[in-house]
């Protein structure tokens, strides 16, 4: 174990935080050590390709890049080039398809009639008036106050109660708000200004990231299996779940994980889109991911395709932790992790497991970018 601490610095977690961390790093001129527990890179937004089918796929759930920070779009793009694939949901609710998020054409379809913006408005400030979504402070009010008691109970109440294990009165108003509203036709899920998809996966930018002679990668390695040999003082930059760090001491932070049953079908495309939702309650899945819809232009096979249904959670036991469940509970508990963490002077907890934050993708590299410039001077 000696020579491995032969570093300046330890990464646990070759997920888009750590990666940063130990690129930034390394292109410093640093000697970095990265440390993961599962056998591959990439974190949750590792892609592999399905053995039968030739197509790629996603081992953690479908993970579509979008931001509006160019900073961060920048960076990226010295990895990888990206696709100009924007994502497109469809939402399967007693027998119909709808678009989401809700826009004109879901509000339209929903009340039956061919609405105008005007109308669209005026139809959902009815159905809201006297709620004020600005002053929601659970993930249902925020909703109803935003589309109205019917487009919620349609798409959101079941969908959210499946999702999260939780009723959607005790969640922040904040998981709701990732969605937009829209009175136009704009049936794009993300709003942001860059959006794409790596044109050879994600797996391959961590391959350009972590590809450094100052950087050692050791998978398959657990940190509370080593750290006892490494050097006090080394520096530590630690993506794991924080109150695994502290060996639960607060309590357990809840975390929702998710359950993926992959299908190989007989049919060259099986929904005729990436990702349909299923927000009705007698269904047992949350959605359905049909992913040789991602790269519409790859010489996938015409006759076979893979689906995965998704299951979520609570996570228990030796679960993956996959989203930051984040009841007031939770954030009570969260305050006196972070004061735990402030006093660990050689540790720095980031990503979205290190700070029990709802991050995606560009937001974890934003915060490793944003982190390293604090972290550097510490190395001269
Ligand atoms: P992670 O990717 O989770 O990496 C943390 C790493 O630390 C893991 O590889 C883990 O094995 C390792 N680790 C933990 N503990 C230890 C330990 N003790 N020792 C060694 N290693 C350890 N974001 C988007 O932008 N767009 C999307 O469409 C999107 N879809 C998502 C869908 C799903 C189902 C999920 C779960 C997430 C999605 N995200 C999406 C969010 C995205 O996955 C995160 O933003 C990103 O993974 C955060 O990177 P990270 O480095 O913080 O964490
Ligand atoms: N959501 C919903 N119905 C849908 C899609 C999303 O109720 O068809 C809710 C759900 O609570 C989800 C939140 O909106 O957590 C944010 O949506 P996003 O797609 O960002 O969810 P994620 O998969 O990241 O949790």
């Amino acid at each position: 174990m000696d020579d491995l601490y032969s570093c300046d610095l330890v990464v646990v977690g070759a997920g888009f935080y750590g990666a940063t961390v130990a690129e930034r790093a390394a292109a410093r001129g640093l000697r970095v050590l990265v440390v993961d527990r599962r056998d591959h890179i990439g974190g949750n937004a590792y892609t592999e390709v399905h053995p039968e089918t030739g197509i790629e796929v996603h081992r953690y759930g479908p993970h579509l890049f979008h931001t509006p920070n160019a900073e961060v779009w920048n960076y990226l793009n010295r990895f990888t080039g990206f696709t100009d694939f924007q994502l497109r949901v469809w939402s399967s609710h007693r027998g119909q398809l709808y678009p989401l998020p809700v826009n004109l054409a879901t509000i339209s379809q929903f009340f039956g009639r061919h609405l105008s913006p005007a109308e669209a408005r005026a139809l959902i400030a009815a159905q809201t008036e006297g709620l004020d979504p600005q002053a929601a402070t659970n993930l249902e009010d925020k909703a109803v106050a935003s589309i109205g008691r019917p487009l919620y109970e349609a798409f959101i109440r079941d969908y959210t109660a499946k999702q999260w294990q939780t009723d959607p009165r005790l969640l922040p108003a904040a998981t709701i708000a990732r969605l937009p509203v829209r009175y136009t036709t704009d049936t794009r899920y993300f709003s942001d200004r860059f959006q794409g998809l790596p044109v050879d996966g994600y797996t391959a930018i961590f391959e350009r990231m972590l590809d450094s002679p100052r950087v050692a990668l050791r998978l398959g390695l657990d940190w509370f299996d080593m750290r006892h040999a490494a050097p006090a003082g080394l520096p530590v930059v630690y993506t794991g779940p924080i109150d695994r760090y502290f060996d639960y001491a607060e309590g357990r932070l809840g975390w929702r994980t998710t359950r993926f049953e992959a299908e190989t079908v007989a049919v060259g495309d099986y929904q005729g889109t990436a990702i349909v939702n299923y927000p009705d309650a007698g269904v047992p899945f949350t959605r359905i991911v049909e992913y040789r819809h991602l790269y519409p232009d790859r010489p996938y096979p015409a006759d076979r395709s893979v689906i995965v249904r998704e299951f979520p959670r609570f996570a228990a036991g030796d679960d993956e932790p996959f989203y930051p469940v984040d009841t007031a509970e939770d954030r009570a508990r969260l305050v006196r992790y972070r004061a735990r963490a402030e006093a660990e002077p050689d540790v720095l907890f980031g990503g979205r497991l290190g700070t029990y934050r709802y991050l995606d993708m560009h937001q974890a590299i934003a915060m490793a970018l944003r982190d390293w410039e604090t972290l550097a001077p510490r190395f001269g």
